[in-house]
């Protein structure tokens, strides 16, 4: 009797999204590939679990912008998934495992980083843990799913590169990997990538340029936590571009990372004592303005049911009118009605005494009214006295319109009381109405990747406000940093490190003095002089210029499709890769869907948010996983017999139920 043959799967790129879709495989095997072999090839430079973003490997000063309580990676009693639910502790929980807090989750083992233990120990559900804390969490979870894969499913991790992937869409695919000769053979694929490197653009290039000419320093867009920044003397004038994120990464780095540190006085102001290495950072951008602050506390009300006005039912109504959508138009004023659900169902649920109207009034009038009716503007005057609960998202978006300030330190003050007030009220329940909008906010991208999907938007649309405006405003408002760095930022103004230098800036690269110079319409006539100028945010989505080996074999073979909406008036190359939404499949332009070759994450045209799940929200992250996870099961049930998998690939023999680095 001849052994059933082991059908294999290489899974390129094994950090949170490849961890989260090894756990559905295992989740779903029982149903779908109760006993024939399964060996899943993980590749990946990087330690599996973690990956490259959240390695232990980083500075220990760099943090995660989530509270440890609204990280998970397991589904649970929300989550619409096909496949069976498997519920798991939250990073919070994990963690509370070491102080006692919570029961042992098993496998138990203590990290071997004292500091990341010790933070452990004394982690509290709202705190913003360091991402080495959050390595130690994915890499258990890794552990977790390798145990309870079933013993015919085995795994082994290659800690290598993934170059190309070859093979006919109907027959077995080769996957080559950095510094091995021998192809691995695999009867399906998965991209699971993530956020990859892009060379500079035509612009940054050119910036790049300049700064070599001038031996100056140029960083064009790049991952903070990577960036050799060594070459900033102390002293030296830079410009940051951009206020988001990686600014204040790059922002820790060049300060606590130097040396600096940060003394509370008994008014719990902070003050910064620098060390002398830092240099003077002078931050700009668009708006002007730093990132909201993340909110330190939990919903004071009962959680709002949504979605009300951007489910399902209103997306299906929108879908069958005719015509060409335009976000802004035609989906912006419900998905900004959805918000301003979130916003006033806690604001009258929990601070009632703030409110003239009865709930159920105010919403069944809220029902009848357009987000941007005079009507609408009229019931919450009168419904919320105070202008400071109202929700004024526009107002939000262009936080420095029409203002401009005489003198440099005038504005200075402005944004200094700007943030000290953003700060103050993020960290404050009695506002927690943001909360209640934030969670709105986040429920919209439930139903946005099927607008998105539907071809409908026109190509203006997706330019401009889907990848332009639309991701930029979300993170603005719902993605920032936690409360206390925007405290340190404060204390770093103070100390004159950091200088704002308004909204709106331009960056001229003068060859007369070799500088760059920057002014902004915040404070006419100032100009800032520089010898750096730092690209303060992460390389955009680029299959043309992506650094990414295997994706850019795959697209100079003509193996992928770009995401390039065109229509009439506009064509937008948007450098994502092209896949069916419903289940990953990559689009190949000569063959269409691949049958053997499935992406996930941020580098493809879903465009879902960029951020692990929170518990008990039905995380999309998690319907994808799943859905991707039972049609490769389903591809690989349907395979016919073969040749066994790891034959004369010279890598390694199926491990069972083990990682093995090879080689
Ligand atoms: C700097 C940063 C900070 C973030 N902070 C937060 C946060 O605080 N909270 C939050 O909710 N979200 C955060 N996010 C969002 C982020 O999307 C997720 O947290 C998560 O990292 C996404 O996981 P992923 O596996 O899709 O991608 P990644 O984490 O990028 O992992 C992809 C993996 O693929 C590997 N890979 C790529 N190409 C190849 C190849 N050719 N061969 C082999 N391996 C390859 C990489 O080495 C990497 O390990 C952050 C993102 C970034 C970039």
């Amino acid at each position: 009797m001849s052994t059933p043959r082991a059908a294999t799967l290489v899974i390129v790129g094994a950090g949170p999204r490849g961890t989260g879709l090894l756990e559905r495989i295992a989740a779903n095997a029982p149903e779908l590939r109760p006993d024939q072999p399964l060996h899943i090839h993980l590749v990946d430079p990087h330690p599996p679990g973690p990956g490259r973003v959240w390695r232990h490997e980083q500075s220990p000063l760099l943090r995660m912008n989530s509270m440890a309580e609204d990280v998970t990676m397991f589904t649970d009693e929300s989550s619409t998934v096909e496949g069976p639910v498997r519920p798991g502790p939250s990073l919070a929980e994990w963690a509370g495992q070491f102080s006692g807090r919570s029961p042992r989750h098993e496998p138990y083992a203590e990290p071997d980083d004292p500091d990341v233990l010790a933070e452990l120990r004394s982690l509290a559900p709202t705190d913003f843990p360091t991402r080495r804390a959050q390595s130690a969490y994915l890499d258990w979870v890794f552990r977790r799913t390798l145990r309870e894969l079933p013993p015919h499913i085995t795994v082994q991790w290659h800690r290598a590169t993934a170059t190309a992937v070859t093979g006919p869409a109907d027959g077995p695919q080769q996957v080559r990997l950095a510094g091995r000769a021998a192809p691995l053979d695999a009867d399906a694929v998965v991209l699971t990538q993530g956020h990859l490197d892009a060379a500079p653009g035509a612009g940054h290039r050119a910036l790049a340029d300049f700064a070599a000419r001038h031996g100056r320093f140029y960083l064009p867009p790049e991952f903070s936590a990577d960036a050799d920044l060594s070459a900033l003397r102390p002293g030296e004038q830079v410009v940051l571009r951009g206020f988001g994120l990686a600014f204040v990464d790059l922002t820790v780095l060049l300060t606590e990372g130097r040396g600096g540190t940060y003394r509370t006085g008994p008014d719990g102001e902070l003050t910064y004592l620098p060390s002398g290495r830092e240099p003077v950072l002078h931050v700009g951008s668009r708006r002007g303005v730093p990132y909201h602050s993340k909110t330190g506390y939990r919903l004071q009300g009962p959680p709002a049911p949504l979605p009300r006005y951007f489910g399902g039912a209103a997306v299906d109504a929108l879908l069958a009118t005719d015509g060409p959508l335009d976000l802004r138009r035609d989906l912006w004023p419900l998905m900004a009605k959805e918000i301003g659900f979130g916003h006033y169902h806690e604001l009258f649920h929990a601070h009632a005494e703030r409110t003239a109207l009865p709930w159920e009034e105010f919403l069944a009038a809220y029902d009848r009214l357009d987000w941007y009716s005079p009507a609408l503007g009229a019931l919450v005057s009168a419904a919320v006295p105070d202008p400071a609960d109202r929700l004024d998202l526009d107002a939000l978006d262009h936080p420095l319109a029409g203002l401009a300030f005489p003198t440099p330190e005038a504005f200075q003050e402005h944004l200094r009381d700007h943030i000290a007030r953003d700060v103050e009220r993020r960290a404050d329940p009695a506002h927690s109405a943001d909360l209640g909008a934030f969670l709105a906010l986040l429920s919209l991208f439930g139903q946005l990747p099927r607008v998105l999907a539907s071809g409908r938007l026109t190509a203006h649309s997706i330019a401009h406000q889907v990848d332009g405006w639309w991701f930029g405003f979300f993170s603005y408002l719902a993605s920032g940093p936690p409360g206390f760095r925007l405290r340190e930022l404060l204390a770093l103004s103070r100390a004159g490190v950091v200088r704002f230098l308004g909204a709106d800036i331009q960056v001229r690269a003068d060859e007369a003095t070799g500088t760059f110079v920057a002014s902004s319409p915040s404070v006419p006539g100032h100009t800032v002089r520089a010898t750096a100028l730092i690209e303060a945010y992460l390389p955009g989505a680029s299959l043309h210029r992506t650094r990414d080996p295997l994706l850019r074999q795959l697209h100079s073979a003509g193996a992928v499709t770009e995401d390039v909406v065109s229509d009439d008036t506009h064509t937008h190359r948007s450098g994502l890769l092209s896949i069916v939404p419903a289940d990953g499949r990559v689009l190949d332009p000569a063959t269409g869907p691949h049958p053997r070759r499935i992406a996930l994450g941020a580098h493809t045209n879903l465009r879902a948010a960029a951020a692990f799940a929170r518990p008990r929200s039905d995380s999309p992250g998690f319907r994808q996983n799943d859905a991707a996870a039972r049609a490769l099961l389903r591809c690989m049930a349907a395979l016919r017999p073969g040749r066994g998998p790891a034959d004369g690939d010279g890598v390694g023999r199926p491990q069972a139920r083990t990682t093995v680095p090879a080689g």
